[in-house]
């Protein structure tokens, strides 16, 4: 199988690692890639968002299957342009990328499947906001209409915050407060069929503790020991089977990766957010921990065929990732550092690119990662510390408590 992957990030090098191991993936190209990416894929030129150049891209490298890293292509119609040729691609239509594309997309097709979700309202203007801030209350949830690399979202008791938030952004899904801590599955589906991959979790403010502003995901570790036993169960037949069957019956069916990011309420799994590829940076945790090829789970998803797919199997222990940030990060990046230490196994590579003489440099906010499994969640914790301990880049910054808590048992779901 000849696959060429679409994107450039720390998912994409974690999808390429996976791709790359997978024997049945004869040949790998990744476009554009990034400096990790290379040592396992050839690299090609490509604007990831152009649905022509990634079509005739796929035809030229006689790919059997491309794969979509990243949210934009999609909600660019991407997919959509690389099946119009006869070729297989992991990634939903335009259409169904909708559900990542407008949260109140996602909320109305979770409104008509039943989903169980927060309760929301799409605003316009200042007076609807203010409505709908004074019907839910403090901590007040304000997210931008559309697409912001997870970065559109404030959570916050500060009313005046939270009006302001709305007013930059325009057009805003308010929604009532979830509490509980956050759990985020992917699953594999072709429209019909639909395979759950282990259960994560990921750390989405900047600084330890939760505080600070909200990035792309600054950490994650999987499996979850404190997750409700049938959590990934519930969650299938509450949510992902509802889901996929209202996409089926608007004629956008939805085949590709559903990241359905939840929040384990006292009154049970809530749906925070559908996303419609790979999550970053829990991709890294959970992918290292897949024993299942990689390509071939893939190709069965992209090709209608994911119900004669083999039950996965899975690596035993633990993984975890820490993200080591650029200066600056997320209000305002530093790139162009240069970055020792970071070319060893285990290092996912996102934010990097490499000069003509071999010097590394950051290219992003989120730079790098260091990704460790071991043979429990302490292990997998001090191993992924010790590979970012060993990274030099000026001004850097990465979390100190990434997986601690579920380490020392202390993540209890409130009720
Ligand atoms: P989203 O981009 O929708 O995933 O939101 C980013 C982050 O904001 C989530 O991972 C949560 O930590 C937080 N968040 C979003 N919606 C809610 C909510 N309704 N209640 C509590 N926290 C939320």
């Amino acid at each position: 199988m000849r696959v060429l992957l679409v994107g450039g990030g720390g998912r994409e090098h974690a999808l390429a690692l996976g791709l790359a191991g997978d024997p049945a993936v004869e040949a790998l190209v990744a476009a554009p890639g990034n400096p990790g990416i290379a040592a396992v894929a050839e690299l090609r030129e490509v604007t990831p968002t152009d649905p022509a150049a990634v079509a005739a891209l796929a035809v030229e490298v006689a790919a059997d299957l491309v794969v979509i890293g990243p949210e934009a292509p999609l909600v660019a119609g991407v997919a959509d342009a690389v099946r119009a040729k006869g070729i297989a691609v992991f990634g939903p239509s335009a259409e169904a990328a909708r559900l990542e594309g407008s949260k109140t997309f996602a909320k109305d097709v979770m409104t008509a499947a039943g989903v169980p979700t927060a309760r929301a309202y799409t605003c316009e203007d200042a007076s609807a906001v203010a409505q709908a801030l004074d019907e839910f209350g403090a901590p007040y949830v304000v997210k931008d209409d559309g697409l912001a690399a997870g970065k559109g979202v404030v959570v916050t008791d500060d009313r005046a915050a939270a009006e302001r938030h709305a007013a930059e952004c325009g057009r805003v899904v308010i929604e009532e407060y979830l509490s509980g801590p956050e759990v985020s599955l992917f699953v594999v589906t072709d429209g019909e069929a639909a395979v759950p991959l282990l259960p994560a979790q990921d750390f989405k403010r900047v600084g330890d503790g939760d505080t600070g502003p909200n990035t792309g995901g600054m950490g994650a570790y999987a499996p979850l020991p404190w997750a409700p036993p049938n959590l990934v169960d519930d969650v299938m037949r509450d949510v992902v089977h509802p889901t996929l069957a209202e996409l089926r019956r608007r004629g956008t069916p939805f085949a590709g990766l559903l990241y359905v990011g939840l929040a384990i309420t006292p009154s049970g799994p809530r749906v925070i957010e559908f996303n419609a590829r790979f999550g970053d940076p829990e991709t890294q945790v959970v992918l290292a921990l897949l024993e299942t090829p990689l390509g071939g789970l893939l190709h069965a998803a992209a090709t209608g065929t994911l119900g004669a797919h083999p039950p996965l199997r899975w690596r035993d222990g633990a993984a975890v990732t820490v993200v080591v940030a650029a200066d600056g990060y997320p209000a305002g990046p530093r790139t162009g550092d240069v970055i020792t230490g970071a070319d060893r196994a285990g290092i996912i590579h996102a934010g990097t690119r490499r000069d003509a003489d071999g010097t590394l440099r950051s290219a992003g906010g989120r730079v790098l990662c260091g990704t460790a499994t071991g043979p429990d969640l302490a292990a997998a914790r001090d191993a992924a510390y010790a590979l970012v301990r060993d990274v030099e880049l000026a001004g850097s910054h990465h979390r100190t408590d990434i997986a601690a808590a579920a380490v020392d048992g202390r993540i209890t779901i409130p009720g």
